[in-house]
């Protein structure tokens, strides 16, 4: 038996549980967070996308909405929010103890397709974990209220002009005072999403000697010295990327994140959440194109044919298909996974997996955008307005898949690295017995 369709039935344009297929995954709380996101972003979003994306910014007010939406709360969460939240408004009024790995997927799924908002929340996503996982209580105390009503936003600062995948050559310094109450920060970082809109920077810092054992994480407060300056990237300037420059920045000690020289640990257990999040974000990119491709091939005649009468526009919609459907089980047989074990064998056993999920996705994507923009032909695929606008947008945000939270090259090897150390690991407890 299965339930009637939610959504569009064109092929693949919903996930498969969404069109009344079963699944192990998705409850009532999951159908009720997906209901309620759809027609949130149908009345706060979707209408807006295009005239936001000509004035280049989303208005601030529209921020506030989100907190009151609840949205900001598990934004800031990832896959669990702690019990201590519960008094702030969670999206459509979803229990701490009930959100999971699937909620978050479901959440930001539908927040893709609603178009144009999603990277006012990339620094709060990549940059409010760190604070969550290993802060002391006060700062956190001291920093959430702030940051989960709204009122501020953060962002997470890693990348700098000559230090990207290589984080362990960063520069950036954080020197103590003598009376040892504060540190003083000099350094530039660069890439930063939503840095020139953000008033907490979650920094990687070098607080002692040269490699990973000098790096540490430090809450840097909007304050003297911080300069901030947007930086065009290809997707346009809702992508708030932003080049950011510390000249002399007093930071408090109690600041600091963890302890000093864990900085580098806690970065790379923080790529690991961002990675899967690149991967929604891919799936309802293709998906929301392949729906769009879809319907104009049902409709377009070339050579007296509809467009999807011919044998080799059906093979690409066939091709997006399969790689999409895997795409979707691969992440959730993921989050199944993550949803399962303690965040400490999560990282341990999926980091390399995850790396790869990112670029798989990236491969997906670009093979989707760029057969849905042919579908579209010159005259729609190429064009910022009209039937083919989403997919144009979609064809251009592929490159921001593939290269921030880790590229493609580094990632590869990095899945086989990790692949290898788990057999090896295996293979030694196995001597052991
Ligand atoms: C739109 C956008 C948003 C971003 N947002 C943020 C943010 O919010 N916060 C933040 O800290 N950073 C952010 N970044 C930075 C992003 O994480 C880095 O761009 C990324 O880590 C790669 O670093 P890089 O660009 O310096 O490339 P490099 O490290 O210089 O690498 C360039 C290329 O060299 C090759 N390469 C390098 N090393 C290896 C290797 N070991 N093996 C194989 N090939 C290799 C790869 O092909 C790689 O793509 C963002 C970037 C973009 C484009």
């Amino acid at each position: 038996m299965t339930s009637s369709a939610y959504g569009s039935t064109l092929p693949w344009a919903e996930p498969s549980w969404y069109t009344g297929h079963p699944s192990p995954y998705y409850k009532e709380s999951h159908r009720r967070l997906r209901d309620f996101m759809r027609k949130w972003c149908e009345k706060y979003t979707l209408p807006y996308t295009e005239e936001w994306a000509e004035a280049g910014a989303v208005p601030a007010s529209l921020y506030h909405e989100c907190a009151k939406a609840g949205l900001l709360v598990p934004i800031a969460s990832g896959k669990s929010i702690p019990k201590e939240w519960s008094h702030y408004p969670i999206v459509a009024g979803i229990k701490p103890e009930e959100w999971d790995g699937f909620h978050d997927f479901v959440l930001w799924d539908e927040l893709i397709r609603g178009g144009g908002i999603v990277s006012l929340f990339i620094g709060l996503t990549v940059g409010a974990p760190p604070l969550l996982k290993f802060a002391n209580q006060q700062l956190q105390d001291k920093i959430f209220p702030e940051i989960l009503t709204g009122e501020k936003r953060i962002c997470l600062a890693v990348t700098e002009p000559a230090a990207g995948s290589d984080v362990r050559s960063i520069t950036t310094t954080a020197e103590k005072t003598p009376d040892g109450k504060h540190y003083v920060v000099n350094g530039e970082k660069k890439w930063i999403t939503n840095g020139f809109q953000s008033d907490y920077f979650m920094t990687t810092v070098r607080t002692g000697g040269p490699g990973v054992n000098g790096i540490s994480m430090l809450l840097i407060p909007r304050s003297e010295g911080l300069k901030t300056r947007p930086l065009p990237v290809i997707t346009g300037p809702l992508a708030a990327t932003t080049f950011v420059t510390f000249e002399d920045v007093k930071v408090p000690v109690e600041y600091l994140i963890g302890k000093e020289g864990h900085g580098f640990r806690q970065t790379m257990i923080n790529f690991n959440h961002e990675r899967l999040w690149v991967a929604f974000q891919g799936i309802r990119g293709c998906r929301t194109a392949i729906h769009d491709a879809f319907q104009w091939a049902l409709k377009r005649e070339a050579f007296d044919k509809k467009l999807i009468e011919q044998p080799v526009v059906r093979n690409k919609f066939g091709n997006m298909g399969r790689q999409i459907e895997s795409l979707q089980a691969w992440t959730e047989q993921i989050i199944y996974e993550l949803e399962n074990l303690s965040d400490a064998d999560g990282a341990r056993l999926l980091g390399g997996t995850t790396a790869l999920l990112k670029v798989e996705t990236g491969m997906v994507s670009k093979y989707v955008a760029e057969e849905c923009l042919k579908i579209m032909g010159g005259s729609l695929g190429l064009t910022k307005t009209g039937q083919g606008s989403r997919i144009e947008a979609f064809y251009r945000s592929v490159p921001s898949l593939l290269v921030p939270g880790g590229s493609e090259d580094v990632l590869i090897d990095l899945g086989v690295r990790e692949a290898l150390k788990l057999h090896l690991q295996a293979e030694n407890a196995k001597s052991r017995l």
